[in-house]
C-alpha cells in the first residue's frame, strides 16, 4: 500500500510491535491476562496494529501506580512552576514530534494527515502550554479576612484523575482533559477509545522523555465495557473526567455518585445554524458545509440543524447543495483528500441507519447521502455528505447522528428560530449568523446552550469555556480557568485569634 512506504520509521516500528503495549508506573506492560485486541485503518477496513487489551486487574494495577506516583513521586508537591517546566517540556516534544503523531492520528481515526498534522496535534501542545501557564500565574493560597481568625484558603489536587475519552479527536482531547488535571498536581489514568488508542500511547513515549515521574500518566487501551467500566468503577480515583455519549455518560455518572466521585460529563450535542436574510449567502453556505463535513461530522458540537431565514433559502440550498457535492472523500493519507471515512463500520452503519429512519419518518433528502465509494479502498468506511429537510421533530432533527448530515429548515422570524433552536434537549453549542451584532448578541444570549458562536461555528480559543447543558454534559466543561480549578479540592485553614 502506498501509505506503507510514506510512514515515519518510528510510527511503522510503534505499529509492528505486537502487541502494542499499556503505559503504566513508567512501564511498557501486556495485559494481566495476555488478551489483545486490533485497531483498524477505517480508509482501508483493514488491520493497523494489536493493542494490549487492559481489563480490571490492568485497571487496578494502573490506579495503584497513580495514587503511588501522587503520594511519593514529587510530582503532586513539587513547585507549581517546576510542574509548569516539564509540562512545556512535554508541549516542545509534542510539535517535535509532531509527524508520527499525525500519521497514528490520521490512520487511527481516518482524518485527513492535513487536519492531523495542522489543527489536533498543535493544539495539544497549545493546551499544555496554556494550562501550565495559567497554574504558575493563579494563587492557589488565599487570605481570607474575618474578624477573631487567621483564616486561608489553600487549594490541592485531589489524587488520581480517571479519564474515558472518546475516538472522534482522540489526541487532542488527551489534550484538554489531561492538560490541566497534571497542571494542578493530579496524576491521571487514561483509557482512550477501542477504536483509536495508538496517539494516546504514543504520545508516553513523550512523557517518559519529558521526565515526568513514572506513574503520573497511564494509560490502558481496551473496551469501554470492561477497562472503561472498571476505571470509572475505581474505589481509588479521585476524580473522574468523560467525554462520550450521553447514554455512557449516565453510567459513568452512576458508578462515580456510588463511590462519591466528583465527575464531569462532556456529552454529544446537537447543534443548530441561524443563518438571517442579512448575510453574504454564499460565505455562510460554504463556512456551514466546512463545519458539518470537518472530521467527517464526528464533532460533538457541530452544525447539524440549519435555520435558513425563508428569503434566503432558495439561494442558499443550491450553494449548499454545490459545496457539499464538490467535497472530495478519500482516505487520510491522500493528499487531496477533504473528508476522510467514519471512524469506525459501526458508525458508519449508525449514519447510515439514521437516514433510513429519517426519510421513512418523512424527510426528504435535497442531497441524499448513503455509503461512499473509494476506488482504491473498497472496504473503507465511507459516507458521503447529506442535506436533508423536513419537520423539526423527524428523528436526524433531533438525535446526535454523528457524521455529515444536516437538518435544514425555514424560518420567518427571530422568536419562532429561538424557539425551534431550544426544542432540543441538547445544549452544547449553536451559532447565529447576521450583519446586525445586535441581533448576534440578543440571539446568542437566547440560545440555550453551553456555547453560542457568532458568525463562526466550531470556535475553541485557549481560556474561553467550552462546556454543555442538559443532554450535553455538566460539571466543568475544558479549555477554560474553571477546568484547572476543577482538578484542585478547597481546603480552609483557621486558627481563632481572639
Ligand atoms: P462513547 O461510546 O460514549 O464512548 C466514550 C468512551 O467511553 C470510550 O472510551 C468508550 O470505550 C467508553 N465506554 C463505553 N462504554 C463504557 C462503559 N460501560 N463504562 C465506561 N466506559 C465506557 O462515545 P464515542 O462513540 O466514543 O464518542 C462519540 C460521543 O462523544 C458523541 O456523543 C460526541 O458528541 C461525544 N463527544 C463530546 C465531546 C465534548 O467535548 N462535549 C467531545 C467529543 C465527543 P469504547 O471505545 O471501548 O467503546
Ligand atoms: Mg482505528
Amino acid at each position: 500500500m502506498s501509505k506503507q512506504k510514506d510512514l515515519h520509521p518510528a510510527v511503522k516500528e510503534f505499529m509492528s510491535q505486537s502487541p502494542v503495549k499499556m503505559y503504566i508506573g513508567g512501564q511498557w506492560l501486556g495485559s494481566a491476562d495476555k488478551s489483545t485486541f486490533q485497531t483498524l485503518d477505517p480508509g482501508g477496513g483493514s488491520p493497523l496494529a494489536t493493542v494490549a487489551q487492559g481489563k480490571t486487574d490492568d485497571i487496578d494495577k494502573a490506579v495503584a501506580a497513580a495514587r503511588d506516583a501522587f503520594r511519593t513521586s514529587g510530582w503532586a508537591s513539587m513547585p507549581v512552576n517546576d510542574r509548569a517546566v516539564l509540562l512545556h517540556r512535554l508541549a516542545d516534544l509534542v510539535d517535535k514530534h509532531c509527524d508520527e503523531l499525525a500519521q497514528l492520528e490520521s490512520l487511527d481515526v481516518g482524518k485527513p494527515l492535513a487536519c492531523a498534522k495542522t489543527i489536533d496535534i498543535p493544539n495539544v501542545a497549545q493546551t499544555l502550554r496554556w494550562y501550565a501557564d495559567f497554574a504558575v500565574h493563579t494563587r492557589l493560597r488565599e487570605p481570607i479576612p474575618v474578624s477573631g481568625h487567621e483564616a486561608r484558603q489553600v487549594r490541592f489536587p485531589y489524587g488520581v484523575a480517571a479519564l474515558v475519552l472518546p475516538w472522534n479527536f482522540p489526541m487532542l482531547l488527551v489534550g484538554w482533559n489531561l492538560s490541566p488535571a497534571l497542571a494542578a498536581g493530579n496524576t491521571a489514568v487514561i483509557k482512550p477509545a477501542e477504536d483509536t488508542p495508538l496517539s494516546t500511547l504514543y504520545f508516553c513515549k513523550l512523557v517518559q522523555e519529558a521526565g515526568i515521574p513514572a506513574g503520573v500518566v497511564n494509560v490502558v487501551p481496551g473496551y469501554g465495557e470492561t477497562a472503561g467500566k472498571a476505571l470509572s468503577e475505581h474505589p481509588r480515583i479521585n476524580r473522574m473526567g468523560f467525554t462520550g455519549s450521553p447514554e455512557v455518560g449516565r453510567l459513568i455518572a452512576s458508578a462515580c455518585g456510588k463511590n462519591l466521585v466528583p465527575v464531569k460529563l462532556e456529552l454529544g450535542g446537537k447543534g443548530a445554524a441561524v443563518v438571517f436574510d442579512d448575510v453574504d449567502v454564499d460565505n455562510v453556505a460554504q463556512q456551514l458545509v466546512a463545519a458539518v463535513s470537518f472530521n467527517t461530522g464526528q464533532v460533538c458540537c457541530t452544525a447539524t440543524r440549519w435555520m435558513l431565514h425563508e428569503k434566503i433559502w432558495d439561494k442558499f440550498v443550491p450553494a449548499a447543495k454545490e459545496k457539499m457535492q464538490a467535497i472530495r472523500i478519500g482516505h487520510g493519507f491522500a493528499s487531496d483528500t477533504e473528508m476522510g471515512p467514519a471512524v469506525s463500520e459501526k458508525q458508519q452503519q449508525r449514519i447510515l441507519g439514521y437516514l433510513e429512519k429519517g426519510q421513512a419518518q418523512g424527510a426528504d433528502a435535497i442531497l441524499p447521502g448513503g455509503k461512499a465509494e473509494v476506488k482504491e479502498y473498497p472496504q473503507g468506511f465511507y459516507v458521503k455528505p447529506t442535506l436533508l429537510t423536513g419537520d423539526p421533530d423527524n428523528i436526524c432533527c433531533e438525535e446526535e447522528i454523528f457524521g455529515p448530515v444536516a437538518y435544514l429548515i425555514k424560518f420567518k422570524d427571530e422568536d419562532e428560530v429561538v424557539e425551534l433552536v431550544n426544542r432540543s434537549n441538547y445544549g452544547l453549542a449553536n451559532s447565529v449568523w447576521t450583519d446586525d451584532l445586535e441581533r448576534a448578541n440578543r440571539v446568542a444570549e437566547a440560545m440555550v446552550a453551553g456555547n453560542s458562536w457568532i458568525n463562526a461555528h466550531n470556535v475553541f480559543p485557549h481560556g474561553v469555556p467550552y462546556a454543555g447543558v442538559n443532554l450535553s454534559g455538566f460539571g466543568g466543561g475544558v479549555l477554560g480557568p474553571d477546568t484547572y480549578f476543577d482538578y484542585l479540592r478547597p481546603q480552609s485553614i483557621v486558627r481563632p485569634t481572639a
